[in-house]
């Protein structure tokens, strides 16, 4: 039915443009073009896609300093500050990853 499909492209639109976090990297996810990507090409809503692309995760390895330092950059490109970035990713990341 037109009317449900109307509806469920409203609930995916509330979806993207309601504040979504990466789980991995806790950056905000704006646009369908930041989501991560499933293997088959479709969004991978959980994620976004500098740390998940194609049903993978980017960097599997990656330490959580070297995360952070990585996000900082990704916020100072977003036209975060440097002391805001640094700020944001201090206090999200840590409660993202677990820790040990
Ligand atoms: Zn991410």
């Amino acid at each position: 039915m037109l009317f449900n499909k109307a509806n469920e492209f409203r609930i995916v639109a509330m979806k993207t443009t309601d504040r979504n976090i990466c789980q991995s990297c806790g950056m905000p996810i704006r646009s369908m073009s930041d989501f991560g990507t499933y293997a088959d090409g479709s969004a991978n809503t959980d994620y976004c896609f500098e740390c998940y692309q194609e049903g993978l995760f980017t960097d599997p390895d990656i330490t959580l300093e070297e995360k952070m330092a990585r996000n900082i950059a990704i916020a100072q490109k977003l036209g975060m500050s440097r002391s805001k970035a640094h700020q944001m990713v201090k206090t999200k990341l840590p409660g993202l990853v677990p820790s040990g």
